[in-house]
């Protein structure tokens, strides 16, 4: 096929000199969609990585790999990253770019958008093209799920969460081109990043958790949230929370699963006082076996759920882990 169009372009970051999955997933999207309309992947890659890490994203699908490796690039700095970014993009003219709704992604995408007056959708759970070759980016609202295009303006620009999209296949056969970016000339930054001291995570990580306990609103207090961590000890659970938990204060927005969080695929899913919103719900769409404890019977959280129970959690949830200890 031959690669006429204008590319689809991924932005990837790394940490101690790792591409996070996300980026190689999106990749993978990128690869995907491209093939469709004859179009490239190519990646923006910032920081140095090893040659393997190269390798990796050349056989994961990049054609083109834009390497800003040098130690500006170091540390995330949004103004140079969002320049070079534009200026590049402004010559190579991308059709679409993608970016993993990473704490990095998520602010450097409006940024972008913004300075290349396009259209951004933020936290996607599925991209696909239509019969014109516009991107449809889907995204839960309004109780389902709606698809947003943006018609007009380019580059299309989508977020997206990891574990929404499958790792690609690597094929080893798969080699590119790397064009070295220097950093832009000529701009004033007004914030800089000095130092990035990374916060050691506690406990099974949430995407990987075999059994991840979540918990809602219906907590009701810091102390009643508690009892809900208490469940997820005595399970070695993961401890997941909803956007109201978040906004409490109770658990930090690193435990949110779903649209605007992370997404998780355990064998076991126990979600409790929540009431099973959309932006919730897609977030644990991998989950094998899910448990809805609510004290409302008329909840919608047990119309998506393989088993209910009708139960005050602040009741139920201290019998059980009673039980569970013995
Ligand atoms: C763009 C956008 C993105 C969003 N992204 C996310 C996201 O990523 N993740 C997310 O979680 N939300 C997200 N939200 C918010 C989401 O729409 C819901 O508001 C949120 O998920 C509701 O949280 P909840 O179920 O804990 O609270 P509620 O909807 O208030 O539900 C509380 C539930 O607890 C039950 N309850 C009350 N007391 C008890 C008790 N004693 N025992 C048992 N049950 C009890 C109630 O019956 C009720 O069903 C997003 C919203 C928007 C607009």
């Amino acid at each position: 096929m031959s690669r006429s169009q204008s590319p689809v372009w991924v932005i990837a970051e790394q940490t101690n000199g790792i591409v996070p999955n996300v980026c190689l997933e999106l990749l993978g999207k990128a690869r995907e969609l491209g093939d469709e309309i004859g179009a490239p992947a190519e990646v923006f890659l910032f920081g140095g990585v090893s040659k393997e890490q190269i390798k990796l994203l050349f056989h994961s699908g990049a054609e083109v790999i834009y390497y800003c490796d040098s130690s500006d690039f170091e540390n995330y700095q949004q103004e140079i990253y969002a320049e070079t970014v534009v200026r590049q993009a402004k010559e190579s003219q991308p059709q679409i770019i993608f970016l993993g709704s990473t704490f990095i992604g998520r602010e450097l995408a409006p940024v972008i958008a913004a300075k290349l007056e396009t259209g951004l959708t933020a936290h996607c759970i599925d991209l696909r093209l239509n019969q014109e070759g516009i991107l449809e980016q889907i995204i839960p609202a309004y109780g389902g799920l709606i698809t947003i295009i943006c018609p007009e303006k380019r580059p299309q620009i989508a977020t997206v969460a990891q574990g929404v999209f499958p790792s690609p296949e690597a094929d080893t056969g798969r080699s590119g081109n790397i064009i070295k970016i220097e950093p832009p000339r000529g701009i004033t930054t007004h914030v800089q990043t000095l130092e990035i001291v990374r916060k050691e995570p506690e406990g099974v990580p949430l995407e990987e958790a075999p059994i991840v306990v979540a918990g809602g609103a219906g907590a009701g207090s810091k102390e009643g949230w508690q009892e809900i961590a208490n469940l997820a000890k005595t399970l070695t659970a993961a401890l997941g929370s909803t956007r109201p938990v978040v906004d409490e204060g109770w658990m930090d927005l690193e435990t949110m699963i779903g649209q605007s969080g992370k997404m998780v695929r355990p064998d076991l899913y126990i979600g409790v006082g929540l009431s099973g919103e959309q932006q919730h719900m897609v977030g644990i769409s991998g989950a094998k076996v899910m448990v809805a404890i609510n004290n409302d019977a008329k909840s919608p959280v047990f119309d998506q759920v393989d088993f209910g129970i009708v139960e005050d959690c602040h009741h139920f949830i201290p019998i059980l882990v009673k039980k569970l200890k013995e």
